[in-house]
């Protein structure tokens, strides 16, 4: 006799619930029940989900049928605030998610859109926060400057794997998604872009199930043009950034090879197309790395590059990090690029690093136990 396959119940969407539901002789409503136990109410156990009838949390349990929440292994907790989580899922891999209180400074990190109107004032100093999600073990784009790449990837994550490390974390930290400001960035481990259907499912799932608008959500992709181009005709979706990193394709090929696949001229033309919502702006990640791409001429380029696109530019000094073979600029560097792109016209922000101490930053993700363990 085969075992009855295993199905989690996080990462189905209501449709999916209800399905169950009815396909065991119970009510429509018990899906929406389900949803809420699950997404809303975060549930540790099956059985623990009174609303539900008690043979029918049996009748499930023993057909292979679990909620399926991912497990927190281990927290790296900077003097900044930034806790590193370490989540682990059913067969063994884990990922990095990390917890940015008080946001990273807004979505991009940049304090251009920290607050909506009015809402400054009566919100207590950690009632709001940022989340980075991973959406693959490991990488496969191969970035020079990332930490990530250098795991290579292993597999795909899930949907319920995806919206998993935010639920996980919003129960860790004793979230009220309805009264606390939640910004999750898709920029963690992983190309979203590459594992594309489960990443949106776990978007549908973060906005209509767990309560997270979408405006409150970016997700950053290396440049995976045919994926932008579907990702702009989706009617829930977050916002976009690119991840720019060079001012030409030559240099781009040296620190994103993907830029043989995709070169600039296919990546602003889709950046060009993409249909932007009332004053939204996409946003253009640049990795500042000393003497490669931070020289006046690649900022003056940039503005040629980016002329017609609503865009505003995240600067970000290289994160450092062994076997990485690039290093920081000075800080005077970074704000002579700065400038050019304002006098331009394009708003440029200089992003702070966050939880650099404990390898949470940007392009630091990569397990890395063994690496907090060295400094
Ligand atoms: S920067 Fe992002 S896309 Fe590039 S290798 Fe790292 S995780 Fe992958």
């Amino acid at each position: 006799m085969s075992l009855p396959a295993k199905v989690d119940l996080l990462g189905l969407n209501l449709q999916e619930l209800t399905n169950l539901a009815v396909e065991n002789q119970q009510p429509t409503f018990r899906g929406k029940q389900l949803a809420e136990a699950v997404y809303r109410q975060r549930i540790p156990a099956l059985e623990q989900i009174s609303t539900l009838p008690q043979n029918f949390r049996f009748h499930l349990a023993e057909s292979g049928v679990d909620i399926g929440w991912p497990e927190i292994l281990k927290r790296f907790v900077s003097h900044d605030g930034t806790i590193r989580y370490l989540i682990g899922f059913g067969d063994g891999e884990s990922v990095e998610t990390v917890w940015m209180p008080e946001g990273d400074g807004g979505e991009a990190g940049d304090g251009s859109d920290a607050y909506e109107d009015g809402e400054q004032q009566h919100l207590h100093e950690w009632h709001r926060a940022t989340i980075c999600i991973s959406s693959q073990v490991g990488c496969a784009v191969n970035c020079q400057f990332c930490l990530t790449a250098k795991l290579g990837v292993k597999r795909n994550l899930t949907a319920g794997e995806i919206a998993g490390q935010v639920l996980v974390i919003l129960r860790d930290q004793g979230v009220d998604v309805g009264k606390e400001r939640i910004n999750l960035v898709f920029m963690g481990m992983g190309e979203p872009f590459l594992n594309y259907d489960n990443f949106m499912k776990a978007v549908r799932i973060l906005v209509e199930e767990v309560g997270i608008p979408e405006s409150r959500m970016t997700v950053s992709t290396a440049g995976i043009v045919p994926r932008i181009e579907d990702f702009a005709k989706e009617s829930i979706r977050p916002k976009l950034a690119i991840s720019l990193n060079a001012s030409n394709d030559e240099l781009r090929e040296s620190v994103m090879p993907l830029n043989r696949k995709w070169d600039l001229e296919a990546l602003i033309g889709a950046a060009k197309a993409f249909p932007l919502r009332n004053r939204e702006r996409l946003t253009f990640e640049y990795v500042l790395l000393s003497g490669v791409n931070d020289k006046k001429e690649n900022a003056r380029e940039v503005v040629r590059l980016l002329n017609g696109v609503r865009a505003k530019v995240n600067l970000i000094a290289l994160n450092p990090g062994p076997e990485i073979p690039y290093s920081t600029p000075d800080e005077q560097r970074v704000h002579e690029f700065q400038n050019i792109l304002i006098d331009a016209g394009i708003p440029a922000f200089i992003r702070r690093p966050r939880g650099l101490d404990i390898y949470a930053a940007c392009g630091q993700l990569k397990r890395t136990e063994e690496l907090v363990a060295l400094r």
